[in-house]
């Protein structure tokens, strides 16, 4: 976003793009919210999107394309082999990340199911600064054993620290030392991270590790999911990089990295995926695996369409003008919040706001999923949908005893350059209101509890008739406002 101060010293996101098609929103009165969520087993993931207002789940192909995306999707060279729309796009991220190989994958976890395979024996280790839920699947699903080294800062709750996704290069040393370089399949960072908070990494950290790297011989993976929001708080929290632009700052940290890879469902707000590989040698044993699990190399399970979205959509990324809009609203959230004495994590990273349900209800034990009944709570005083990161995102262990998690969050995504200011004001708000009437919230317990994924498809209900007390007095104070 454009440096736009305001006379009234309000600090406001100023949008740089202006609206042009929409889709029309629904809000159901709350006593309806009611009925949804009680039929979605108060599980946000089951509720159906006609009962939504404002969907803040996820961030993964849901952001706002822009009108040259949708203009290069009609143009898009429709063949099996050899189309025009892969050349564009083998090129675009050549001259972006300037890594001579390319293997399109139909979306992140694609990715690392063939980075798994070829890379990850039995018994190796991936150290990493945290994992991501299907990451850790992958490396796990070939025997491998996943290190977490994030410093332990980026683990407090709130902190001004600037880069809380930074990998701890001591804790580094420690595990290759340990487990032998012999061991390291390859060192693995998540540029921004998801689970913690879409918190971001330095480059100088980055420079570190590559340092390490070289002294052991290993290779150095980069999840670039989320590298839209990093390369923002780059260039706005890392003095080295302030006056470099975002691609500059894009070329400085691919180069320290031997394979590059991301989902484009949120970089490059498209759909799909791919890989960028410096190695021959890697190239060529990762190629053999794409015609078997993705398609042919010129499109590897991704329509044509989604390859010219997503080209233009990298364009578009080098633009601080487009990738800023989205930190920009989290931390304006992030911000109100704070001030109201809501309990959020600090500082604003990217992807969403972080709530600490933990904190925000204390009252309720981690037995009865704090972050599953503030999410439930929430979306009955708003129609707006969260995800909850809690224990009930966790698996029980072979006993049949909760893990509890360490966090019990529930994020509310900023899918970019979807919301108005106005509605995501209207959400804290509503999370205002709700802190201010917190001790009404109750618990949850399981009716329906699958072995796996129990977060996706389990169906809960409330301890009590909390949810009945909690409609009374939004009735109360808001009258027969929606
Ligand atoms: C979303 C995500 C993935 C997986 O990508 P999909 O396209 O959803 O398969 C991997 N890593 C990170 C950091 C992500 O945010």
């Amino acid at each position: 976003m454009a440096n736009v101060k305001f006379f009234g010293g309000e600090p406001v996101p100023l949008e740089m793009h202006k609206v042009r098609i929409v889709q029309k929103l629904n809000l159901p009165p709350i006593e309806r919210r009611l009925e949804a969520i009680t039929e979605a087993g108060n599980n946000t993931f089951l509720l159906r999107n006609e009962d939504v207002f404002m969907d803040m789940l996820t961030d993964s192909g849901v952001n706002a394309m822009s009108d040259q995306q949708l203009a290069a999707m009609m143009i898009a060279d429709d063949s099996y082999a050899g189309s025009a729309t892969y050349t564009r796009l083998e090129n675009k991220l050549k001259e972006i990340f300037g890594m001579p190989y390319f293997l399109p994958a139909h979306q992140g976890r694609a990715c690392e199911n063939i980075l798994g395979q070829v890379l990850v024996a039995e018994g190796a280790v991936v150290p990493m600064n945290y994992h991501f839920t299907t990451t850790k699947a992958h490396i796990v699903l070939n025997g491998g054993i996943v290190e977490e080294l994030v410093a332990d800062a980026g683990l407090e709750v709130t902190s001004d620290m600037p880069f809380k996704g930074d990998m701890d290069i001591d804790k580094l040393r420690q595990c290759i030392d340990e487990y032998g370089a012999d061991r390291i399949a390859f060192v693995r960072m998540e540029a921004g991270t998801n689970l913690i908070g879409g918190q971001p990494i330095s480059v100088a950290n980055l420079e570190e590790i590559r340092k390490v790297c070289d002294e052991h011989d290993l290779m150095l993976v980069l999840d670039a999911s989320l590298l839209q929001d990093n390369l923002h708080f780059n260039k706005t929290r890392e003095a080295t990089c302030k006056d470099l632009s975002i691609r500059e700052i894009t070329r400085r940290i691919a180069d320290l990295c031997d394979v590059l890879y991301f989902s484009a469902r949120k970089l490059g707000s498209a759909r799909g995926g791919g890989m960028c590989i410096r190695s021959k040698e890697l190239y060529d044993k990762m190629r053999g695996l794409i015609p078997l699990y993705e398609g042919f190399l010129t499109y590897g399970g991704m329509s044509v369409r989604e390859m010219e979205a997503m080209t233009v959509g990298l364009e578009e990324t080098m633009d601080e003008d487009v990738i800023s809009q989205g930190p920009l609203f989290i931390e304006y959230m992030v911000n109100e919040l704070a001030k109201a004495g809501v309990p959020v994590i600090t500082p604003p990273g990217g992807l969403g706001c972080h709530i600490n349900a933990m904190q925000f209800v204390d009252h309720i034990p981690q037995s009865q999923y704090p972050a599953g009944a503030l999410a439930s709570a929430l979306y009955l005083v708003s129609g707006a949908r969260g995800m909850e990161r809690g224990t009930i995102s966790e698996q029980r262990e072979p006993d049949g005893s909760e893990t509890f998690a360490n966090m019990e969050l529930v994020r509310l995504a900023m899918p970019r350059r979807v919301f108005t200011l106005s509605q995501v004001k209207y959400v804290i708000d509503r999370v205002i209101w709700l802190y201010a009437n917190r001790h009404l919230i109750g618990g949850l317990e399981f009716t329906e509890e699958p072995e796996i994924l129990r977060f996706f498809y389990g169906r809960l209900a409330p301890v009590s008739d909390w949810q009945q007390k909690l409609l009374a007095q939004f009735r109360k104070d808001f009258g027969d406002s929606l």
